[in-house]
């Protein structure tokens, strides 16, 4: 790594690898499942297709231009790179995130949109939709993604798992707990026998939407 985004390659590299790990330490992926991304520049870095996360270390490190060729390493990019790169082109996204969680999975194969159980809904910039399926690492997958994030920062892909993004690798990852703890909480109310959970309107979600702008510390 001798260019001069070196540093800054270096240090993105260590942040997609320990979000992985994360992703499997915490059970939203099992084995290989799932991968990473974080862009630097023009510059891509993604998870290796079908390698542990825990074998990965800084000399492992997988890059890619917005084209989708490879600048950095030996290792193949991972299967979901067209997924990816379409976040990219069309988004002012910094990092990636795509996981099997298993609660966001099992709600894919139920609803083309996810109901409205939970205001996180609104940290996703609303009710959270579920692109068609589409064979792993297809175009068609990436651009059925696409559609279902349209002001969204995140999506879940049918009968496969989720996608979310942000402008760093921990708000990405963040989203994607959000949403898989928003599908665990609809799966659960909704299997109450003799029970309908009560739903948000879209006009409630739009009030939470603008109360969050100013959530949190100030500044
Ligand atoms: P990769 O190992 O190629 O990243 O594939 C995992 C995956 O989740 C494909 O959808
Ligand atoms: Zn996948």
């Amino acid at each position: 790594m001798t260019d001069i985004h070196g540093d800054a390659i270096e240090q993105a590299w260590g942040g997609v690898v320990a979000t992985a790990r994360r992703t499997a330490a915490d059970g939203l992926v099992v084995g290989t499942s799932g991968n990473v991304s974080a862009r630097v520049g023009d510059i891509v870095l993604v998870t290796p297709s079908g390698v542990p996360y825990d074998r990965l270390g800084p000399d492992d490190a997988v890059g890619v231009d917005l084209e989708g060729r490879q600048v950095l390493g030996d290792l193949a990019p991972t299967s979901e790179l067209p997924l990816h790169l379409a976040v990219y082109r069309c988004t002012g996204a910094a990092a990636v995130v795509h996981t099997h969680a298993v609660h966001a999975t099992a709600v894919s194969t139920l609803v083309t949109e996810v109901p409205l159980i939970h205001y996180a809904a609104a940290m996703l910039g609303g009710p959270v939709r579920t692109a068609p399926y589409a064979r792993y690492g297809t175009k068609e997958l990436a651009d059925g993604m696409l559609a279902a994030l349209r002001d969204r920062t995140g999506c879940l892909l049918r009968n496969h798992g989720t996608v979310t993004h942000g402008s760093t690798l921990d708000e990405a990852y963040d989203r994607t707990a959000q949403l898989e703890w928003m599908c665990r909480l609809w799966l659960t109310a909704s299997s109450v026998p003799g029970h309908r959970p009560a739903l948000l309107t879209p006009a409630q979600l739009r009030d939470v939407q603008d109360a969050l702008k100013g959530y949190g510390q100030p500044g």
